[in-house]
């Protein structure tokens, strides 16, 4: 079978080779894959988190509201992408994907967690205790150590040192859409209410449609809530919840839309369009296809499947490849079913 397919594909020109609307992380070559979260998400029912906020930031966020968001998108990532695949009608063809996305999956925060590997860390907050917890992925909210870590006032994702534990560090955390207190965003103060009806609505349940979401087992009506809700709080750059749910892609294992220069594996030509290159858009079809090649990549699992963002665009193996016609596309998939 498999070399039936080889040749179908030799004869397909070159041109016909499309974009991928996603890309791995090139680190995923190099990096022990229990430092991903698409592989503890293979092996573990539990993924562990931890929030740190030192004393001096601790009047913009909290660590509860961010826990919350942190909890959402890991959601997002799991159990939307899930929704993502029932919603396009293809649950059956992806069972055994669905199997992992949607299985109980625990998100449990670590109060304490271990920050003595940080490289100059101790020399920002001297106060920080040391503990001995290391969580599969740690969140730093802390706009001088970030930009002293990166050389520029910016958020990221950061898995190359191999003395610290993969973290996120998040240095623009203005608009959050769970606020310490007030739950509305800024311009909701600024200008009134100038919203719609139903803005007005979703920005009085912001915290309710959270957390839900943080907990699963939500509909598609709810998960648009969420991205509608969180788009209100994207007026003058993104959201809290929008950078974190973008760092978290990284995480898990895909790489920036927005950069030019692509990975030679699992990537092609042409960026996606949704969030792992927008910050102002949802997780999206490309987030969804990014996704499944990545569990199974980590999974040792090949698989041909029709891009969910173009029915022409088939992933074979983690390669984006464009047949020439549908009916074409069709004839190849029945002959090589996805292996288990
Ligand atoms: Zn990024």
């Amino acid at each position: 079978m498999k070399r039936i397919f080889a040749s179908l594909l030799l004869l397909l020109p070159a041109s016909f080779l499309a974009a991928a609307p996603y890309s791995h992380l090139s680190d995923i070559n190099q990096m022990p894959p229990t430092r991903f979260l698409a592989q503890r998400l293979l092996q573990e029912d539990t993924i562990t988190f931890c929030v740190v906020i030192p004393e001096e930031e601790k009047e913009r966020v909290c660590v509860e509201n961010v826990s919350l968001l942190v909890q959402s998108a890991l959601r997002e990532w799991t159990y939307g992408i899930a929704l993502h695949i029932y919603q396009a009608g293809r649950a059956e063809e992806m069972q055994d994907i669905l199997q992992i996305l949607e299985k109980p999956l625990t998100l449990q925060p670590l109060p304490q967690c271990n920050l003595s590997n940080f490289p100059d860390f101790a020399h920002y907050y001297p106060q920080a205790n040391a503990h001995s917890q290391t969580a599969d992925i740690t969140f730093i909210l802390s706009a001088p150590y970030c930009t002293h870590l990166s050389g520029r006032y910016n958020s990221f994702f950061d898995i190359g040192n191999q003395q610290t534990p993969p973290f996120i560090c998040l240095a623009d955390y203005e608009e959050s859409p769970v606020q310490k207190e007030d739950p509305a965003p800024q311009i909701y103060k600024q200008f009134g209410f100038s919203f719609s009806e139903e803005e007005r609505f979703l920005l009085t349940h912001t915290a309710s449609t959270f957390a839900q979401i943080a907990r699963g087992n939500y509909n598609l009506q709810q998960q648009r809530n969420l991205w509608t809700t969180n788009r209100l709080f994207e007026y003058d750059g993104h959201s809290l919840f929008s950078i974190i749910t973008h760092e978290l892609g990284h995480a898990f294992g895909l790489a920036d839309e927005y950069v030019k220069s692509r990975p030679e594996e699992y990537a092609s030509r042409k960026p996606g369009q949704g969030l792992m290159r927008d910050g102002y858009q949802p997780i999206s079809c490309d987030e969804v296809d990014g996704m499944i090649t990545l569990l199974d990549r980590f999974a040792g699992k090949q698989r041909t499947f029709a891009s969910f963002c173009s029915e022409n665009t088939y992933i074979v193996n983690g390669t984006e490849k464009k047949l020439l016609a549908k009916e074409l596309a069709k004839q190849i998939s029945q002959q090589i079913p996805a292996q288990e």
